[in-house]
């Protein structure tokens, strides 16, 4: 298996974050990166490998030409206003309900007008990381319709929040769908199974009118867990992409037990409706005592989830999400692919 990644993901290392009223340490780290590296090198699950550049057409496939501008210059622009050592760009108003939401290009409202929440701070060089996330995805992607039974993309930052012009929840391009275009376009049939403790919006929302991509998202419940507005069981689809998407939401504390059976629901799906294709965003912030997380997994739970998952007998493109207790992540990410390639 060949494990894509690139030291650029070093370029977006936040020192903090935005919650509970304060700033506190971010979760979304670069070290999270040299811990997942490292776990699958020593236990020998693959090679690593550098990206391919791919050009922005990809790209557009997924995000707008202005979001993606947005996001080359904001910290560009973030610093004009503010000062060449000016702070992490957080936004400071959103168009929120009675409001009119104008675009807006430029000034404080910027961001505000791109993102959903303070959790996701700009840094100098965030767009270098997510440009190099892109081609990291991509690459796997690349590499399974080469012929590989299964590939995985270490991205960082991750993407499954992020929209077509929309950033948040640590993610500024949406990597997994990126992907899944690609593969899409070269006449996949393709699922995507989510099972970061965290619901896929973004992933959701770039497919929602569309029939030609199941997207199913296994998460905590968004009446209790982020992104606490998208998520629900009622959101099947519209349009031509109704009953194309599937939400999984489960309660706090769900364990092995629900968890499996609501796996076994997403399989049972992804089998019906004929994909020969998986695209895998993997966040293993679902075990227990996740900083971010209200799950219990733990132990062998990630090696069993590998397992299933690899029992469907589909090529596999894994794109990294999120996992933040560190202790852990390496080990249970290494879990997740090797149940995978043991059943694979
Ligand atoms: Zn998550």
């Amino acid at each position: 298996m060949k494990i894509f990644y690139t030291t650029a993901h070093h370029h977006h290392d936040p020192l903090f974050e935005f919650e509970g009223g304060r700033f506190i340490p971010a979760h979304e780290r670069a070290s999270r990166g040299e811990i997942i590296k490292a776990a699958l090198t020593s236990r020998k699950l693959g090679n690593l490998a550098l990206p391919r550049h791919f050009g922005n057409e990809p790209i557009l496939r997924i995000h707008s030409p202005e979001y993606v501008d947005f996001m080359a210059s904001a910290f560009t622009r973030w610093q004009e206003r503010h000062g060449k050592d000016a702070p992490p760009a957080f936004p400071s108003v959103w168009p929120g309900r009675s409001l009119r939401p104008r675009v807006h290009t430029d000034g404080e409202a910027v961001l505000g007008h791109y993102t959903f929440d303070m959790g996701t701070p700009i840094l100098a060089g965030t767009f270098n990381a997510a440009r190099a996330a892109i081609d990291v995805a991509l690459s796997a992607a690349h590499d399974v319709l080469s012929g590989a039974r299964v590939s995985f993309a270490l991205t960082r930052p991750p993407g499954h929040h992020a929209a077509g012009d929309l950033y948040g929840g640590y993610c500024f391009f949406n990597n997994a769908a990126l992907a899944a275009q690609m593969l899409t376009d070269a006449r996949r049939r393709v699922a995507v199974l989510d099972v970061d403790m965290h619901h896929g919006n973004g992933t959701q929302t770039i497919f929602y009118e569309r029939a030609d991509v199941l997207t199913v998202s296994l998460h905590g419940d968004p009446a209790h867990v982020y992104p606490y507005f998208l998520g629900n069981a009622d959101e099947t689809g519209s349009g031509a992409g109704e009953g194309f998407n599937l939400n999984l939401p489960l309660a706090p504390k769900t364990d092995w037990s629900d968890y499996g059976a609501a796996l076994d629901q997403a399989i049972a799906r992804i089998r019906n409706f004929g994909a020969d294709t998986l695209v895998l965003p993997l966040g293993v912030d679902t075990v227990t005592g996740d900083p971010t997380g209200a799950f219990r997994l733990e132990g062998d739970d990630f090696l069993r989830l590998g397992e299933k998952i690899g029992a469907l007998g589909l090529p596999v493109v894994i794109t990294m999400e999120g996992g933040y207790r560190l202790d852990v992540l390496g080990q249970n990410v290494a879990d997740v692919v090797d149940g995978i390639r043991q059943k694979l």
